[in-house]
Order: structure tokens, then C-alpha cells, then sequence
């Protein structure tokens, strides 16, 4: 039998996978080439590396290109870039100082004045307000879609617009923040395919920050891009913003060349930090996943908890978002959403009465945290919309860190206990 080289899996590679410590003095690890610019060997090379660049000739095939200019290419960002690739099986990446500059260079580069973007719903509030307020004012439409929605409602609705041939991009947040509800990427791609034609192709990207790049992988389930507010999981401690976007290559470019222009790259420091924090990624997120099913079911049995919203506790009450995840999801997260008996003042009662878990929006991260949608990260969403999708004033969301996971317990079941009694014991307000 031929030895054949076994595949290595991505938590296997991210110590160093891309960097060569000869190239540094025998490093160990990836210096941070905290550089603007880089230095030619020669004038020639200088113009050999631009005419690629500007897409004025193709790469030969054996033709090695230096580094240009850090809004162009970064050593930590390639290095960075290249590993991301791994854990969703994209072709390339692209990381930017934001999700929310990933999330708006994907749209400033497949729609125009007079296009149809069509999204799920609800959406991160920064992504609401992109849609509804940025790209309404340059005649951009749009449309969402509920998890309610069945293919044949979404692709009605749809030709109602009028715009079907304007039909450019489906933008899919799943599960959705902050409700945990889950979307069918399959579905998905079977209508961004119905519309498409040979010459308008609709592109579906996938905000797969709640789940990845762990726990789902929307590339395999037929998206063309997924993208990530790596401030969350990937970074995973608090201490940077960041975003990544990935996918096919054809679209890649485009998106790499976006950002080239826009030069809303992330800096080397953050994708040096960004290397480090992924070495740890697969077993903080196990960690995390581990810790959050243990405090969904000590919430899910709890009398001062109404309902729990989990994708670790579905069951049969939810045949199609169970379907759902099952097909998609290879673990259940670490995000949980729940309704409190009564309303925003018990909410608040028991966000205040939290000491382990910190009061702060964000997820994904080391330390747990708890906020209150309706409030803080949703409190921009349209009042009607909000409603309609169970953001309401008795829902709380939980992100679950690595700490012990009876401690959280501890923590909430006191906090619990304080928002039980608070009509007697904070009758006036607090
Ligand atoms: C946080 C978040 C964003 C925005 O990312 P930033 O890094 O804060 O710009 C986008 N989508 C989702 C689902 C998020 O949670």
C-alpha cells in the first residue's frame, strides 16, 4: 500500500500552517510585520508585482510575487487569511477591521442603484441599518424573509417586488441574533438559483458569525460567501474588532479588490492577534458549546424562565427548524436567548443582580456575557419588527464563555432568585 499523507485538520495546522520560521530568523512563531510598505528588489520586480495587481496580466504559472504595500497584502493578513480558508473550506479570504466592514464591502460590491437584496429576518442591528437606511438611499430595495417563510412564499414574494431581474444578492444570517432562529441555507440556494441567469448570477452570502467557524460550515450548504464578525468567536477574547469574509474565488476577487480601494483591511497587529487567538479556537468553542447546553437545560427547567430559545433543545414541537439543524449544524452553540416571567423590569432585575457574567453586549468571547436585546444591540430595529420576532422586553441573551460552568449556574440561578422578588423588593424601582 502507498503511504498516503494524511490530511491534517484545521485545530492541527493553526500553530503553523503558511509561515516558514526561515523566513524570520528561525521563529517559532509569525512575527508582526508591523510595515506600511516593502521594498522591491528590483524596478523590474516592482513592475511585475502592479501589473498583477491591477489584474493587467494573469500570474505566470511559476512566477513568485513579493509583497507592494500593506493595504494590498500584509505577511500576518496572508498568513491569517490562508488558515481561516481551512476551517470552512474556502477557496480565499479576505480580513477587514470590522464585520460590519466586511458586511459592507460585500454589499457596495454586488449591488447598484435599482438592484433587489433580499435578507433574512431579523438581522444584526448594525446589518438592519445598512439595509434599511444606507442602501435605501441609493435606491437599493430590499426584502426580508421570516423562518415562517416557506421556497414557494419566498420566491413569490419576490417576483411581487416587480425586480426579480434585479435580483443580485441573498443576504442570510443564520441562526438569527438574537432569537437563535434558524434558516435553510438549501432552501436558499435553490431560489438564489431559480433567479439567476447566465449572465446574473445571485450571490448568497451567509453571516455565519453565531455558529462559526465551527459549528457551521454555509460554503458545504451551497453559499458563495460566508463572512464573520471575527470580534466574535474567532478573536474570541474581547480585546479587538475584526471581520473576514470567504468563499468561491470568482467572487473573492472582486471582494479582494473592493477592499484594496476602500483599504478597510484590518491592521497587522489585529491579524497577529487574530493568528493567536486561532490556535485556541476549536477547544474555546467546545469549552463554550459544552457550558451552554448545561445552562440551557438548567434554564429550560427553571419556574422564573418562560421559554428558552437553544437550538440544543429542539424538539419535536419544531419539526422544520429541527430539520434545520440537523442538516447544517454540527454542534449547538454557545449563544442563548430566554424570556423571563414577566417583563423588562425583571430583565433588568436580573442583568443588575449578575456579578460572574459582565453586563456587555458582543458574543463569542472567553468571559460570558448577558444583555437585553430589545434595549442595547436591537434597540435600533423597527418597534413593529421587533415585536414580530420575539425581541421583546422579557428577552435575555446569554453568551457563554469557558469558565466553570457551575459557577454560571450559581451566578444566574441568584440573579434568577433576585428577579423573582423583585416586585416586592424593588417595588419603586432600582
Ligand atoms: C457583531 C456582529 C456583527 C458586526 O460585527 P463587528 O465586528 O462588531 O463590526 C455582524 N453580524 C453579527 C451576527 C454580529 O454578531
Amino acid at each position: 500500500m502507498k503511504d498516503k499523507k494524511r490530511r491534517f485538520k484545521p485545530e492541527s495546522l493553526m500553530m503553523s500552517y503558511g509561515y516558514n520560521p526561515a523566513w524570520s530568523e528561525g521563529a517559532i512563531k509569525c512575527p508582526i510585520f508591523q510595515t506600511s510598505t516593502f521594498v522591491f528588489e528590483s524596478a523590474e520586480d516592482g513592475k511585475a508585482f502592479f501589473e498583477v495587481a491591477y489584474g493587467k496580466r494573469d500570474q505566470e504559472p511559476n512566477e513568485k510575487l513579493g509583497l507592494i504595500y500593506s493595504r494590498l497584502n500584509n505577511p500576518d493578513l496572508e498568513i491569517l487569511e490562508n488558515r481561516l480558508c481551512l476551517w470552512d473550506g474556502a477557496d480565499q479570504a479576505a480580513v477587514f477591521e470590522s464585520g460590519m466592514s466586511a458586511i459592507s464591502t460585500v454589499f457596495l460590491e454586488f449591488l447598484r442603484p435599482g438592484d433587489l437584496l433580499v435578507h433574512s429576518s431579523p438581522v444584526y442591528g448594525g446589518t438592519d441599518h445598512l439595509i434599511h437606511h444606507l442602501l435605501r438611499d441609493f435606491g437599493i430595495d430590499s426584502i426580508g424573509f421570516s423562518t415562517q417563510d416557506t421556497e414557494k412564499d419566498l420566491i413569490q414574494a419576490i417576483q411581487a417586488t416587480g425586480k426579480a431581474d434585479r435580483l443580485k444578492l441573498i443576504y442570510v444570517e443564520t441562526p438569527a441574533n438574537p432569537t437563535n432562529a434558524l434558516f435553510d441555507l438549501e432552501m436558499a440556494r435553490r431560489v438564489a438559483d431559480h433567479f439567476s441567469t447566465p449572465d446574473r448570477q445571485v450571490v448568497l452570502t451567509v453571516d455565519n458569525t453565531y455558529m462559526g467557524p465551527l459549528w457551521q460550515h454555509p460554503l458545504k450548504l451551497g453559499a458563495d460567501l460566508v463572512l464573520y464578525s471575527a470580534t466574535k468567536y474567532i478573536a474570541g477574547h474581547s480585546d479587538l474588532i475584526a471581520g473576514a469574509v470567504l468563499g468561491k474565488a470568482q467572487y473573492m476577487e472582486r471582494i479582494r479588490a473592493l477592499r484594496t480601494f476602500l483599504g478597510n483591511m484590518a491592521g497587522p497587529w489585529t491579524g497577529w492577534l487574530m493568528m493567536r487567538s486561532l490556535e485556541t479556537l476549536k477547544i474555546r468553542m467546545e469549552r463554550q458549546g459544552q457550558n451552554a447546553q448545561i445552562i440551557a437545560d438548567y434554564l429550560n427547567q427553571h419556574p422564573a424562565v418562560e421559554k428558552v430559545y437553544y437550538p440544543g433543545l429542539l424538539d419535536e414541537t419544531t419539526p422544520r427548524q429541527r430539520d434545520i439543524f440537523e442538516r447544517h449544524c454540527e454542534g449547538p452553540g454557545a449563544m442563548i436567548s430566554f424570556d423571563i416571567k414577566g417583563g423588562e423590569k425583571e430583565a433588568f432585575a436580573f442583568l443588575n443582580h449578575l456579578e460572574l457574567i459582565k453586563l456587555a453586549v458582543s458574543l463569542g468571547s472567553t468571559e460570558s456575557l448577558a444583555e437585553h436585546p430589545a434595549t442595547m444591540t436591537h434597540a435600533g430595529v423597527d418597534e413593529a419588527d421587533r415585536i414580530r420576532h420575539g425581541i421583546t422586553d422579557k428577552l435575555i441573551r446569554l453568551s457563554i464563555g469557558v469558565e466553570d460552568p457551575h459557577d454560571l449556574i450559581s451566578d444566574i440561578s441568584r440573579a434568577l432568585a433576585k428577579a423573582s422578588e423583585s416586585y416586592v423588593l424593588e417595588a419603586s424601582g432600582s
